[in-house]
C-alpha cells in the first residue's frame, strides 16, 4: 500500500485539475446545491468535497466529489468519516428505511 501522505497529495492535486474541468463547472452551475443539507448555494459559495476523504483512500474522481456548503464541509473534516457516515444515516431522508417496516409488518401477521 502506497504512502497515504502521498496518496493524498496526488489526489489534492487531481481535485484542483478537476475544480477547472468542465464537468465540475456545469455540476456548480446547474445544481448548486450541498450535497449534504440540501442548502441552495451561489456559486462563490460552494466547495468541492470528498465523498471518501482523501486520508481514508479516497480519490478525485467524479464519483467521489461533490458540492458542499462551506459548514458542512468543516463539519466533515473535524470529524472522523465513520462518525459522519453515522450522522448522514441517522438523520437523511435518502436511507431507505422500508425494510425495517417491513419485517414489522411480518412479525405482525404471523399467527
Ligand atoms: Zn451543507
Amino acid at each position: 500500500m502506497e504512502n497515504i501522505e502521498q496518496h493524498v497529495k496526488i489526489e489534492k492535486q487531481k481535485a484542483r485539475e478537476l475544480r477547472k474541468s468542465r464537468w465540475w463547472q456545469n455540476k456548480i452551475a446547474t445544481q448548486c446545491q450541498c450535497y449534504y443539507c440540501a442548502k441552495s448555494l451561489s456559486r462563490d459559495l460552494v466547495t468541492m468535497d470528498h465523498v471518501v476523504p482523501l486520508s481514508q483512500g479516497g480519490v478525485s474522481s467524479r464519483g467521489n466529489i461533490v458540492p458542499s456548503c462551506k459548514e458542512c464541509n468543516n463539519i466533515k473534516k473535524n470529524r472522523t468519516a465513520s462518525e459522519w457516515l453515522w450522522d448522514s444515516i441517522s438523520d437523511s431522508s435518502l436511507v431507505p428505511i422500508e425494510e425495517s417496516h417491513t419485517s414489522h409488518q411480518l412479525a405482525d401477521v404471523r399467527e
